[in-house]
């Protein structure tokens, strides 16, 4: 079966890709999870991170790639982390924007 224009669509989407983060403008790797029913947008920082050293309360990721399916990034639950080999990103926040305003 060849991939329709919408099946390329969904996997370009889910390629990831560095972007600038649109408010911070810190370099981010974006990608569509690969999951059918819910899929998620993702904006992570482009570091793999030790998960044991992850900030509670922040999101991780996995970044799957194989030798011959193109990378992807994927949800990271409790029960996969607890056997993953991944290299590990964590979801982006934007770092406080340095104050430029003086109060004088
Ligand atoms: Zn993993
Ligand atoms: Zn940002």
């Amino acid at each position: 079966m060849r991939p329709t224009p919408a099946d390329r669509a969904e996997a370009s989407a889910q390629t990831p890709r560095i972007r600038a983060c649109p408010r911070c403008g810190a370099d981010t790797l974006t990608a569509r999870t690969p999951d059918r029913v819910a899929a998620v947008d993702v904006r992570a920082d482009p570091r793999p991170i030790d998960p044991a050293c992850a900030p509670p309360g922040r999101l991780l990721w996995c970044l799957v790639e194989g030798d011959h399916i193109p990378a992807r990034i994927r949800w990271r639950d409790r029960w996969h982390a607890t056997a993953c080999t991944h290299p590990v990103l964590i979801d982006h926040h934007c770092q406080p924007q340095p104050v430029q305003e003086t109060l004088l």
